[in-house]
């Protein structure tokens, strides 16, 4: 295993090579380093590096990283990717930049009430199952569209675009990495106000080539940069 500031540098010049191969500006896509599971200190070294965004999936665990004397106030940019049920809502807005995994309707209500009543403005995307598999979550492609003329009009938060887990198999991760682009499209075309919807989260330490290809904004990579969990 290299060291973390040697994997992200190796990342960032694939991110690189990948937006010369698709004629993108590098510019477009944020890496995210995804480090749940791994220690603050791990983070630390990643940030020493200049690594400003992380991506975590636990609530409980994404609360003590947020106030580990390594790592507050240092200015990370903290994105929480994971599932989100709507009890812990409450204690994560205000302190992530971005909430990856919204994927109902009454989650997103529970979401623009406590945004409401905390008086803050939460950018979020919606979780969408390309795949079609079971075991995932997020919504149907399909429920995305007849849910959001409802979602559109929540206040204090604001639909900023798309998030998917692909498929393990490459081809069908493309496959599904376009469909979720696709389905921003028709997104925008239905939103009053179409100017925040523009990311498309997808992308991991085995596809974000592709992704990126198909018009990723955001990559999501953990095993790549941090290890095995
Ligand atoms: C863990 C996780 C990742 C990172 O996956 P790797 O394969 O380790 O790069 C990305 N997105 C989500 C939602 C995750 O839970």
């Amino acid at each position: 295993m290299e060291s973390i500031a040697a994997n992200i540098e190796c990342i960032q010049e694939q991110i690189t090579a990948a937006c010369i191969e698709a004629g993108r500006d590098r510019a477009e896509v944020r890496l995210i380093a995804v480090s749940k599971n791994h220690p603050a200190s791990f983070i630390r070294e990643a940030f020493d590096s200049g690594q400003i965004e992380f991506g975590e999936s636990y609530v409980q665990e994404f609360l003590e990283k947020y106030d580990d004397p390594e790592l507050e106030n240092q200015g990370i940019e903290w994105h929480f990717i994971g599932h989100l049920q709507s009890n812990k809502i409450r204690s994560i807005i205000g302190k992530v930049s971005l909430i990856h995994g919204i994927d109902k309707l009454s989650t997103a209500e529970e979401l623009s009430k406590r945004a409401l009543q905390q008086n803050l403005q939460v950018n979020y995307l919606l979780e969408v199952n390309t795949s079609g598999e079971a075991s995932k979550y997020g919504m149907a492609p399909e429920e995305v569209l007849s849910v959001a003329e409802d979602l559109f009009m929540l206040p204090n938060i604001t639909l900023c675009g798309l998030m998917t887990i692909a498929s393990p198999e490459r081809i069908k991760a493309q496959e599904e990495f376009r469909q979720l682009r696709m389905l921003l499209d028709a997104l925008k075309a239905v939103a009053p106000d179409p100017s925040p919807l523009v990311e498309l989260s997808m992308g991991m330490s085995g596809d974000f080539r592709e992704a990126i290809h198909e018009g990723a904004t955001m990559i999501r990579v953990g095993t790549a940069i941090f290890g095995w969990r």
